[in-house]
């Protein structure tokens, strides 16, 4: 196997990146991938929210890309999730500024990768909500960016300065990037605003669309304060059932 290595991103901060990388994480452990979350946010929410406590990480991303150690002694694996995290705490912040003066500093990820593509089915990278120099690595290394967003009034522009952003990394970089898939967060079918941008979004990105919609739910909220996805705090929560129903239809497209 080689692994399809997707960045969750979106300028926008709390429009579900990382609660769909775990939740999708365990939706495909579920039907049988072997997946890997890589942690590209300081902040350190998928780390925690997968059960792994952020002060015990003691390298983690950040030591993998200042190249202090190999990636796979820095992964941890998530007991209730059933897939290996590479982790993130607040130090991963001073790597942003230690980075720069690196070498190849945009190609650490996608070099450290490289390393263990042939043991996951699926390599998850939870971006933070800035284009910083994490994020410009998570987007290095990916081959297909899944873009989480709510539909609400700025919605579009949000995403127009991701999809800028991708077309940039593509003529310089990593030319196999592209969106791959958007998905509906927070989801509420009833509303008229979230019709409307769903037929824009129609309009504009047709079948990058998942079908599927997230439904704002509280199991997926209270979650990760217990370190678990939904999937094994409330197997049949809404929230839970919805992600299950995105990782079938996201393996179906990527094996049409
Ligand atoms: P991001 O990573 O984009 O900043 P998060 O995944 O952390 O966003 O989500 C932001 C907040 O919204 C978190 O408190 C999270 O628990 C909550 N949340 C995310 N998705 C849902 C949902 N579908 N239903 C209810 N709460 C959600
Ligand atoms: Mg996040």
């Amino acid at each position: 196997m080689t692994a399809q290595v997707w960045a969750v991103a979106n300028q926008k901060g709390g429009v579900g990146k990382t609660t769909t990388v775990v939740n999708l994480a365990a939706s495909l452990v579920h039907a049988g991938k072997k997946v890997l979350i890589v942690d590209l946010d300081p902040q350190g929410n998928a780390t925690t929210g997968s059960g792994i406590n952020k002060s015990s990480i003691k390298h983690g991303v950040y030591g993998v890309l200042l190249a202090e150690v190999e990636l796979q002694a820095a992964l941890n694996h998530s007991k209730h999730g059933g897939y290996d995290v590479l982790g993130a705490n607040r130090a991963l912040a001073g790597a942003e500024v230690e980075l720069v003066q690196e070498i190849a500093r945009e190609m650490r990820l996608k070099n450290a990768l490289s390393s263990v593509k042939d043991d996951y089915d699926y390599i998850l990278i939870d971006c933070p909500p800035t284009l910083t120099l994490l994020t410009l690595n998570g987007l290095v290394a990916a081959d297909t960016v899944l873009v989480p967003m709510v539909c609400e009034y700025y919605a579009l522009e949000g995403i127009s300065d991701l999809v800028a952003t991708v077309r940039k990394i593509r003529l310089a970089i990593n030319p196999q990037l592209q969106i791959g898939g958007i998905v509906r967060t927070m989801f509420d079918k009833r509303s008229n605003l979230a019709q409307e941008v769903s037929a824009q979004l129609t309009e504009h990105f047709g079948r990058e669309l998942f079908e599927t919609t997230i439904p704002r739910n509280v199991r997926l909220a209270e979650a990760p304060s217990h370190g678990m996805p939904a999937l094994a705090y409330d197997a049949k929560a809404r929230g839970t059932l919805a992600y299950l129903d995105l990782a079938q239809e996201l393996l179906a497209r990527v094996e049409a």
